[in-house]
């Protein structure tokens, strides 16, 4: 049976521009490339889901402006069911964004639509209930996050959260949570430790301590998994099992987007059952296959795509 998939979250339009300089407080600077991209952590992580091969939902909310139409365009072109969007008064969140010919970049979100999705009804909860994973970031209000959350633990639906971007999160968020996945930073954030240089004196700094990370983070949750971008991933869960997972080597062009194909190939994976290694390489090919091209959400693999890189990169092959 395919697996089922809802996403709740965040949908932005970004707005990026290729600059050589980023420009200081009130300097203006003369930009070369435009690109209009759908992105949002949200729409990103369904679209991923829905090419990865799940039968994936999206609740979330968009304006009623040219915007909302194109992300809605390209959700239900990935083939995203769409009932539980929105479409309110105002625009569709959007993020301004800078980029520097050393790819540094300076970001800034407009929530628009996505401030507005403050309520989960009883069609959501059904929906969410019936689902086999249910996915959430943190562009969103935390009281939809946490709503969803508890519609999840009333259906048996698992819950997969990605704290992203990075902010501290309290405990009531994370108690129902069954795994979570963050990047270097986001898990610094989280564990509290951003800003410490050297915690346990072990010579290495929050962010590249490992094992300290996850030590910390299962405090607050009973399974974690720390992407660490072209290293791959680390898995640890309540009770012992620790796991490291390479990434396949790749020719890494532009790793936007990366995480969020690596967090909806994983829910997909973790909705079909497939063991934990298993699932990791697979999404570690999931994001891995992301970085391969430019773009955000046009760059996320489909499920073909991923099966390439995971049978390229970790089944055996005969030698001759
Ligand atoms: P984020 O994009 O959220 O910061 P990471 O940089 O950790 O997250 O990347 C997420 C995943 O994408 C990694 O776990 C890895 O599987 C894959 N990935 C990212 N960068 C590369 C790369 N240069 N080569 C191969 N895989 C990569």
């Amino acid at each position: 049976m395919t697996a089922r998939v809802v996403v709740v979250g965040s949908a932005n339009m970004d707005l990026v521009v290729e600059t050589p300089t980023l420009p200081r407080p009130g300097e203006t600077v003369l930009g070369d490339g435009f690109l209009a991209v759908p992105g949002g952590k949200g729409a990103n992580q369904a679209v991923a889901a829905a090419r990865a091969g799940a039968d994936c939902h999206f609740l979330g909310a968009v304006g009623l402006d040219a915007f909302g139409d194109e992300l809605k365009g390209c959700l239900a072109a990935a083939g995203v069911g769409l009932d539980g969007l929105r479409r309110v008064a105002g625009p569709s969140g959007v993020a301004l964004i800078a980029v520097d010919a050393a790819a540094e970049n300076l970001i800034v979100v407009a929530p628009g639509a996505n401030a507005h999705f403050t309520d989960l009804d009883a069609i959501d909860r059904d929906l969410i209930a019936g689902c086999d994973v249910l996915l959430c970031q943190l562009e969103i209000p935390p009281e939809t996050v946490a709503q969803a959350v508890a519609a999840a633990r009333r259906g048996g639906t698992t819950i997969v959260l990605n704290a992203a971007p990075a902010r501290a999160l309290p405990d009531e968020l994370l108690a129902g949570v069954d795994l979570l996945v963050v990047n270097q930073t986001e898990a610094t954030v989280l564990a509290g430790l951003d800003g410490a240089r050297d915690p346990d004196g072990d010579g290495l700094a929050p962010a590249d301590d490992v094992p300290m990370l996850l030590d910390t983070l299962l405090t607050r949750v009973p399974r974690v998994v720390l992407t660490l971008g072209a290293a791959g991933a680390a898995y640890a869960e309540r009770g012992g099992l620790r796991l490291e997972v390479g990434a396949p080597p790749v020719e890494a062009v532009d790793t936007t987007a990366a995480g969020d194909a690596f967090t909806g190939a994983l829910a997909v994976a973790w909705a079909q059952g497939r063991a934990i290694e298993e699932s990791l390489r697979w999404a570690c090919a999931a994001g891995a296959a992301c970085a391969q091209h430019r773009g955000a959400s046009s760059s996320l693999p489909v499920q073909a795509e991923i099966d390439a890189l995971y049978d390229r990169a970790y089944q055996p092959h005969p030698t001759a």
